[in-house]
This record gives structure tokens, sequence and C-alpha cells, in this order.
């Protein structure tokens, strides 16, 4: 037998295995093949270890996921009593068990009032699959069977399936396979790339009536959902206008359109509410859920259905649709032993009341910065422009994206994860983190920015794009 693979291999040994048998998911291959992949050992709380000894600490939460933070013992217990006990069985064919039964209850116990029903899947895009299902069924139960267009917004981002793909808005994923038919987009409410002249409050609802324009376009008897993240994390933890939520739900109930709010992010603490549909006051008729459901220890995901939504699918008869894994015992009862944790430990509290406010307070101040325009947080999701000039909310001259990747670079280099989407920087810690610890964030993250600002100026780079 080869000699197994563990971390005590040296790194350099590792990463030429990797670069070698192992297709990293949007990654540019070839090129980390040269770099060589960063390879990440363990986890401790907000800390990760790569195999080099660095200390890291990890801003991203993973992606977005890891919101009890890394290294819970009691998760493993529960994982491995769970699969003594019972390791797998279905829930198709009239059988249940003790995992998805209290999962499911636990589940509807937290969520909104009226939202009692949930259907699991392994993760986020496939929930949203099954929402694609899910709504055409309803309309289909309903007598409705012409209402099966869902409009979604560009650069939302809800998988990367098929139909996850489909539903979001990044027309690179669009490029790589194609699109399914029947999904339609509206514009993003993005005030500081796209608001021109108007103000936040004029533009939140220019954005939301684009959802009417759309609706008259089709035929408000073709449509039959529309879904977004209440805040888009991928697209750039774009935080709408305040007037933006309150009129897409006035849209959504004016038609009787279906209204996904799409909470694998925004879900389970994120936010500082439960949920991100109470922090925005959105009344969803069906939410995704993955990501902080498990913490990320275990893959599942899933769609919380209102009552109504359930009883009109439920009178149809069978939905035919399903994975092998809905519902996976292991799965379920590590995601249960994470809620235990959260409610246990006050953890939504502890993000409210705790390591909100000491991280806002830092961010904030970033924006005087000379190369951050504006500074945004809800919760634990936080953003930073990156701009050349900030009173005309300028682009740089290079390529998108280009001083966003060298300024994630510098994050990289100075243990700190931070991602970057086109030249905005993100943040989304996890939840426990503690206000030393924000500290320690933050001092990396200006060292970061300060790092590569000098740089930009070095290399000429800090220079506006012509409009
Ligand atoms: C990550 C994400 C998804 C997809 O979840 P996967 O588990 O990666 O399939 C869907 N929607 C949103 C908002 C996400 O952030």
């Amino acid at each position: 037998m080869n000699k197994p693979i563990t971390n005590h291999m040296p790194t350099a040994e590792l990463q030429a295995l990797d670069a070698a048998h192992h297709f990293h998911p949007f990654t540019d291959n070839n090129d980390l093949g040269k770099k060589g992949a960063r390879i990440i050992t363990r986890g401790e709380g907000v800390w990760l270890t790569d195999s080099e000894g660095q200390k890291i600490i990890d801003g991203m939460a993973g992606l977005w996921c890891v919101n009890i933070g890394y290294g819970r013992k009691e998760m493993g217990r529960v994982a491995a009593r769970q699969m003594d006990e019972l390791a797998y069985y279905n829930t198709f064919f009239q059988t249940t068990h003790v995992p998805a039964i209290a999962l499911a209850a636990e589940i509807a116990k937290l969520a909104p009032d009226g939202m009692n029903h949930v259907f699991f899947a392994g993760s986020g895009s496939e929930a949203n699959d099954t929402n694609i299902r899910v709504v055409r069924r309803y309309w289909q139960v309903k007598g409705q069977p012409e209402r099966n267009v869902i409009i979604a917004r560009w650069n939302g981002y809800h998988g990367s399936t098929m139909g996850g793909g489909s539903l979001g808005g990044m027309k690179p994923i669009h490029a790589h396979g194609g699109k399914i038919e029947g999904i339609e987009h509206i514009d993003q409410p993005y005030w500081w790339g796209e608001g021109g002249d108007m103000n936040e409050a004029d533009f939140g609802l220019a954005r939301a009536r684009q959802l009417e324009d759309k609706i008259l376009e089709i035929g408000a008897d073709k449509v039959a959902a529309f879904i977004g993240e209440p805040i888009q994390g991928a697209g750039g933890v774009i935080i709408p206008p305040a007037t933006y939520w309150p009129e897409i739900q006035r849209i959504c109930d004016k038609y009787g359109i279906l209204l996904i709010a799409d909470e694998v992010i925004t879900g389970f603490g994120r936010t500082g509410n439960w949920f991100g549909s109470t922090t925005f006051g959105i009344k969803p008729d069906i939410m995704t859920i993955a990501k902080g459901l498990s913490s990320g220890y275990a893959p599942i995901g899933g769609s919380i259905l209102s009552d109504e939504v359930a009883s009109v699918v439920y009178e149809g008869g069978e939905l035919f649709h399903g994975y092998t894994y809905s519902g996976h015992p292991v799965a379920a009862a590590v995601a249960l032993e994470n809620l235990r944790i959260m409610q246990e430990e006050k953890i939504v509290d502890h993000v409210r009341d705790v390591a909100h406010p000491a991280l806002k307070e830092e961010w904030d101040k970033l924006v005087d910065h000379p190369m951050v325009g504006e500074a945004k947080l809800v919760g634990l999701m936080g953003s930073i422009a990156l701009t050349p000039n900030k009173e005309k909310r300028a682009k740089f001259a290079s390529e998108e994206g280009k001083v966003g990747y060298r300024c994630r670079e510098r994050c990289f280099a100075n243990n700190l994860i931070m991602r970057h989407v086109g030249d905005r920087m993100i943040i989304a810690p996890p939840l426990v983190i503690t206000p030393e610890e924000i500290k320690e964030m933050m001092t990396r993250a200006r060292k970061s920015l300060d790092e590569c600002y000098k740089g930009l100026l070095d290399d000429g780079m800090f220079v506006a794009k012509e409009d």
C-alpha cells in the first residue's frame, strides 16, 4: 500500500500531489499548480494553522459557514455516536429517523412564524434546485401551471449546480455550461457601484421597482417567484438600501408572487438575528438554508417552506424529487448539536451585543484609509469598497478585481483570510469571535491595506478609470 497522506508529509510534496490530482472548485488550477495551494491542517476557534505552522485568523469563517468556530469536540462526539447507532438511512419511502425529525422540528422552532416545514438537501445549491421544483409545482397544483418564471438578480449567488447557478446572476457562471429556462434577472441594489447620482434611498426604490417592471413585462400570470439573498454575499457583501426590501415585499404581495429568501449565509445568526429576513423585515414563503446550519461540520442544507406553500404542494401528492442524502442522519445530528451550542451559548446575542458593536467601531474607521470608500457592516458580515477617488466613487483604471486581488494577497501574507470580490474586500468571521480577536484581525487588515496602498503607489496603479 502507498504511504498514508498525513500532515507530517513535507508541504512541497503535498502540494505536488494536490496539483497532480485535485481539481479545485472556483480556481485557476494551472496557476495554482505552479504556486502550490496553502495547506490548512488545524482549526481552533477563529484560528487556522497551516502545514508550515503559521497561525491564520479566518476572517471568512471558512466559506461563511463556521459560525461556532473550529474545533468543537462535542460535534465530533455526536457524529461518532450517530454513526455507531445509525450511520445512514433514507427518508424516501415511508421511513424516517430521529435526527431528521429532531432537526426539522428545531429549525421550525427557530424559523419565523408560519415557517414549519423543512425539505433537506446536502447543500445550498441543492436546496435552491429544490426551490425551483417546489415553486413550479406549487403553481401547478393551484391550477396555474403557466406561472413558472422565477425572477432573480444579476450578481446574486444561489449556488453552482445548474439550477442554483441559473438563479444566480453571475455571467461567468452562466458562460460555463449555460443557464436553464425560465429564469429572468433584474439589477442588484448596489448603490456604491451603480447608484450614479441618486441618493441611496431613491436608488433602493428604483432597483426594487425593476421587479414590478419585469413582472409586467413577462405578465404577472407567468411569474412564480422572486428569489434574493437578504444581503448578497458572494456578490461582494452588498447591503441593500433600507428602502429596498420593503418595496420588494410590497410588489411580491401585490402580484401574489412567492418570495424566496436565500438565507444560506444570512441564516443562523450572521446578521445578529436568527435569520436575515428578520433583520430586514422580509416575510418569505421559502427560505434556503445551509452553511451555518451545521457550522460547516457536515454538509447539509434545506428549504424551509411556509405552512401555505407546504399544504398546497402536499395536496398535489408526491413531489418527484429528493436526494439520497436528504436529512442524512449524521449530518442532521451534527446540525442539531450546532443549534444546541448556538442556543446554549447565546451566540446570536453575542453577535448582536458584543461582536458586532466591537467590529463596527473598527470597521467604520476604515473609511479614514486613503483607499477605502464605503465601509458597511450588518451583524458580522461586512465589506469595504477600494477606490482611487472616494468622492467620485471611482473605479480603478486597472481591470476590475486586480486591486482587490493584490489586497487579498497582502492579507494572506499577513495571516488574515479576507476575500476580495472585484475591488471590494469582504469579511464574515466565525460568530464566536471575541473583541480581542477582532482587534487582532483589524490590526492585520489595516497593515494589509497599508501595504496594498503602498504597492499601488509604487506601481503607478492608484489611478482612476476615465469615465
Ligand atoms: C454558498 C451559497 C449557496 C450555495 O451553497 P452550497 O452549499 O455551496 O451549494 C447558495 N446561496 C447562497 C446565498 C450562498 O452563499
